[in-house]
């Protein structure tokens, strides 16, 4: 099956539920999925669910404390290149069908990879691989590249009257 390069981008809410809800079916259509999380690195509650599916799915983190954030420290960057590296792997391998890096748009947008790296990627993914990208900000050189984009789009967040991140809704 050919793969195709997806981009849930926007600031509404849904990008990684969106990329965790097709992983979850892709696994049930017998494809193996690796989910690699960039930024992220507390215990959120689709590692737990998700590990239920090992080794048909692989999550994991590349994110060195909770999600938005203060200026990257050296450590910052250093997991998320160290995990870059192990996507550009499990991508190059074949093993995978599907390769969702979460929020791979916040590390662009903090620097933590290179634009130009990640542009390599995804030309130089095998033809069956399916590739996701999540997370705000998704420059537009990526945008280009990609064959599906979705911008999720803010209408009304209760974020906004300050309820924020809630364990097994938003993490
Ligand atoms: P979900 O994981 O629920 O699908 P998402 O991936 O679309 O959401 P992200 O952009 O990754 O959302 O946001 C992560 C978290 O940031 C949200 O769950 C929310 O708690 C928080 N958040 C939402 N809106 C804002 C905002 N305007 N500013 C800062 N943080 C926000
Ligand atoms: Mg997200």
């Amino acid at each position: 099956m050919k793969g195709y390069v997806q981009v849930y981008t926007g600031n509404g809410k849904g990008k990684t539920t969106a990329a965790i809800g097709m992983a979850v079916r892709a696994v049930g259509a017998g494809l193996k999925v690796f989910i690699g999380q960039f930024v992220k690195g507390m215990y959120y509650s689709e590692l737990k669910s998700l590990e239920r599916f090992y080794p048909d799915l692989i999550i994991k983190q590349y994110g060195t404390g909770c999600f938005i954030f203060r200026t990257p420290k050296q450590e910052d960057i250093d997991v998320a290149k160290k995990g870059f590296e192990e996507v550009k792997e499990v991508i190059k391998s074949g093993k995978y069908d599907l390769v969702i890096l979460d929020e791979i748009n916040i590390a662009l947008y903090y620097k933590l990879v290179s634009l130009d790296d990640v542009l390599s990627l995804i030309d130089e993914k095998p033809e069956n691989v399916e590739l996701v990208l999540t997370g705000r900000n998704a420059p537009q050189e990526v945008i280009d590249k990609a064959d599906l984009v979705t911008e999720m789009k803010e209408i009304k967040h209760y974020y906004t009257k300050g309820v924020e991140a809630r364990e097994g809704i938003e993490k």
